[in-house]
């Protein structure tokens, strides 16, 4: 990111002479290292590793964390990897980035793309891309590491690096918890990640006070009924209908039941039954993504999912012993919350590094992020999930102007524009370690 002279003097002024210092310090850091964490990304873009799997990426989190002056904790959840740096007395700031990258074929055309192939966990051969940037945010996290490790004079207390598997399965965050995170590490007072946005343009940072991502349930329902020949369905229960008409019930959930304004998502994404024409089947199989914000609205969904699955099945005559069987799964991914007093507090911050039209406030997104049970333990430690551009400025321009659509996180074309985004994402991550640690 270059920072026009004009800039620079404006920093001047907003900063006073002991930011302004900082300020060039760490810029100068971040250009410095730029060359080689390039070198970094390319060579995790190239090499992504699926949830679960991500033994040689964590290895070279681990080495470089340790190349820095990290004390380096590998195994830590599966493949976790936990970097402490202790310097005095202060809080203890915990960064997160995940590591784990997603069964899609790249389409980028980068010269960097990745021709990996692999068996999942079913067995099929599946191609892996870091479709969702986390090959930059391990990038970013080492950047920081490096910038702050050589700038000890400027914040005091203890920094948590970690390097965390597993968040597209969701479980990591979990895993990592149980392995003893906050009891064998030193227990953090903020907890603090990024993520790259490919709805936001390359060198912009985007906030969000309050909930930002959301719960994420996944739900099965097993709609019984009676099975007989398609040509006597008076003698049957027909599932097939049923189903259908819990399907399109399950729509005045969000409409009619949760109140305007509150966030909920009731999507049917599967629907399976039946193997033949005339034949009218004993069951249909429904899959649900059933998401929300906050607490009460999951608990009040779910509960609702029920009831109408239950309901349509007393309204079409189905006997009690064949009334459909909803699973909530256990495994869950909370919403990610941002108090607004920490949110406010950096948001400031970043305004400060980066300028005031490079800090926007964003929507929250019914996505899920497992980042937010680090907030959730009984310690109810402060988060901050804040978000870094990374569209490329001219392809963002264009697509305003109501040029071509642009590809979202997870998309096979998504590519992040490299350089703006990794060093806006060292700034700001910087930036709010200096703010949280200073004296
Ligand atoms: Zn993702
Ligand atoms: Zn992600």
């Amino acid at each position: 990111m270059r920072i026009p002279l004009l800039v620079t003097l404006c920093m001047a002024t907003r900063f006073g002479a002991l930011a302004q210092g900082q300020f060039d310090v760490v810029r100068s850091k971040i250009n410095g290292e730029y060359p080689s964490l390039f070198e970094l990304y390319k060579q995790l873009h190239a090499n992504p590793e699926l949830s679960f799997h991500e033994e040689k990426t964590s290895a070279r989190v681990a080495e470089e964390l340790k190349r820095v002056g990290f004390e380096v904790t590998t195994g830590v959840g599966g493949f976790g990897v936990v970097a402490v740096l202790k310097n005095g007395s202060g809080p203890t700031v915990l960064i997160r980035s995940d590591m784990d990258a997603l069964p899609v074929k790249e389409q980028t055309g980068l010269p960097y793309a990745s021709k990996v192939t692999t068996k999942d966990d079913a067995g099929n051969e599946v191609s892996v891309m870091h479709a969702c940037g986390h090959d930059l945010h391990m990038t970013t996290l080492i950047g920081t590491a490096r910038v702050l490790a050589s700038y000890k004079t400027e914040w005091h207390g203890t920094l948590v690096l970690i390097g965390q598997p597993a968040e597209e399965r969701g479980g990591g965050a979990r895993a990592m918890l149980k392995d003893g995170l906050f009891t064998r590490f030193p227990k953090p007072d903020f907890c603090l990640a990024l993520h790259d946005k490919a709805d936001l343009a390359a060198g912009k940072i985007g906030v969000v006070p309050g909930p930002a991502m959301a719960n994420v349930d996944s739900v099965d329902i097993t709609v019984r009924g009676v099975g007989g020949h398609g040509a006597w369905p008076h003698t049957t229960k027909d599932p097939v209908v049923l189903a259908s008409q819990i399907v399109l019930a399950l729509q005045t959930i969000v409409s009619r039941e949760v109140e305007p304004g509150e966030g909920a998502v009731v999507t049917v994404g599967s629907i399976h039954g039946g193997s033949k024409h005339n034949i009218i089947p004993d069951e249909v199989k429904l899959q649900l993504t059933v998401r929300s914000y906050t607490d009460e609205v999951r608990q009040q969904t779910l509960a609702a999912i029920k009831r109408i699955a239950r309901g349509q099945a007393f309204a079409a005559g189905v006997p009690e012993d064949r009334l459909p069987v909803v699973v909530v799964e256990d495994e869950f991914t909370p919403a990610t919350f941002n108090p607004p007093e920490l949110t406010g507090r950096l948001a400031k911050v970043f305004k400060g590094w980066v300028g005031e039209e490079n800090v926007e406030q964003v929507k929250p997104v019914m996505g899920g992020e497992d980042f937010s049970e680090y907030g959730r333990t009984a310690e109810k430690i402060p988060t901050c999930f804040f978000w870094v551009g990374g569209v490329k400025r001219e392809v963002f321009a264009d697509s305003a102007r109501g040029g071509k659509s642009l590809p979202s996180l997870h998309s096979a074309f998504w590519s992040p524009d490299p350089e703006p985004t990794i060093k806006t994402g060292i700034t700001a991550m910087t930036a709010a370690v200096l703010e949280l640690m200073k004296q």
